[in-house]
């Protein structure tokens, strides 16, 4: 092989989909792997994008995606040229990456968080720092301040976290970014946040009007539902925003995309009664597994995560035994993203024949 590949390429490992739901005995098949949204798109969104064929597959999306900037700046009151948009916000914050390294440059994490941080930051050529979620699985924003150092360019901060669902409090955020040099930009990382309901969690988009260095990356993937047309944004300081805009992919976000971002911010009504339901759900099966002997971390997110450790492929064992792909990590814990009643159902039923730990 003459090939020359980009060192360290050898160290990245694929991103991990969300399997598929395997078929149980009984013909049962539940995918809640992925943190999807149960429901199927609103009447409204399907009409809009289907009024847009047959254009937006045979024309290139416009790249300047005026409305949908104009609807997010309107919806957040920012100014549109602080306004990136990527296919999904995993695109997004690979761009800010690719955008504020040089190789060798740090970007910092909690571990475990997003899988997907550490994978953009070793594409980009830079270093990942990990750092440990505390014994409540939560961010340890002291230590990760105290883990900066010539080097940090960048610092996710995953709120509420995926897998564990916990959640900063405002005071920690506070002290933390006042402990971050301003040098550095933080991203705070919202997929998760319209299913947030703790009282003090702070809002990402007020940190951004407060503070210089400060980033926030949302998606329509999860509480809008939109995770196959990949669309999600980061509202960043204008120079950040306008860095971001020079290294995406041109013409990632196509035009479906785009029509149904518009769409749905327009629905927002009717979206946050489908997001009132998860949360109600998320409450429901938390209950249900607790009263069974599962330790269940309090979650904020869309999904609940079992600290079971070593007995994690056993419990996902016996989920996909009934049809049901959860997301296992193995020796750590295991993921349940909330889906329907029914699937819901499925996953209390399954869990209830076996052994808690
Ligand atoms: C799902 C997810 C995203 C974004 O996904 P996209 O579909 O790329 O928008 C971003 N961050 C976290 C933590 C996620 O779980």
């Amino acid at each position: 092989m003459t090939l020359h590949f980009r060192p360290g390429l050898e160290r990245v490992a694929a991103y991990r989909a969300g399997k598929p739901a395997p078929v149980s005995a009984t013909g049962q098949s539940y995918k809640l792997s992925s943190n999807e949204n149960p429901y199927p798109p609103l009447e409204s969104v399907q009409q809009r994008v289907a009024a847009c064929l047959p254009d937006a597959i045979y024309r290139y999306p416009s790249i300047a995606a005026q409305p949908v900037v104009d609807a997010l700046a309107a919806r957040f009151a920012v100014s549109p040229d602080s306004i990136a948009l990527g296919a999904g916000s995993v695109e997004v914050a690979g761009q800010i990456i690719h955008a504020l390294t040089a190789p060798g440059d740090e970007v910092m994490f909690a571990w475990r968080s997003f899988e997907a941080y550490p994978i953009l930051t070793r594409v980009a050529g830079a270093v990942p720092v990990e750092v440990p979620l505390d014994a409540d699985a939560r961010h340890d924003l002291p230590r990760m301040a105290a883990a900066v150092t010539d080097r940090t360019r960048v610092i996710f901060v995953c709120n509420p976290n995926n897998p564990t669902g916990t959640v900063i409090t405002q005071r920690e955020l506070d002290d933390f970014l006042t402990a971050i040099p301003d040098n550095i930009l933080v991203v705070i990382d919202e997929a998760y946040v319209h299913f947030d309901t703790a009282a003090d969690s702070p809002s990402g988009i007020e940190e951004f009007r407060k503070h210089q260095n400060v980033a926030v990356l949302h998606t329509f993937s999860k509480a809008y539902g939109l995770a196959g047309l990949r669309i999600g944004y980061a509202i960043a300081p204008p120079e950040v925003a306008e860095a971001l805009r020079k290294v995406s992919v041109p013409f990632a976000v196509t035009a479906l995309a785009q029509e149904a971002a518009v769409a749905s911010l327009e629905a927002e009504t009717e979206l946050d009664a489908r997001i009132s339901d998860i949360i109600a759900s998320r409450q429901h099966l938390a209950d249900a597994l607790l009263a069974l002997g599962y330790p269940v971390i309090s979650s904020q997110a869309n999904f609940v995560w079992l600290p079971v450790g070593p007995e994690s492929d056993r419990i996902n064992g016996a989920l996909e035994a009934n049809g049901i792909s959860a997301r296992c990590f193995a020796g750590e814990g295991v993921r349940i993203s909330i889906g329907s009643a029914t699937e819901n159902a499925a996953v209390i039923e399954a869990l209830s024949a076996i052994q808690p730990v």
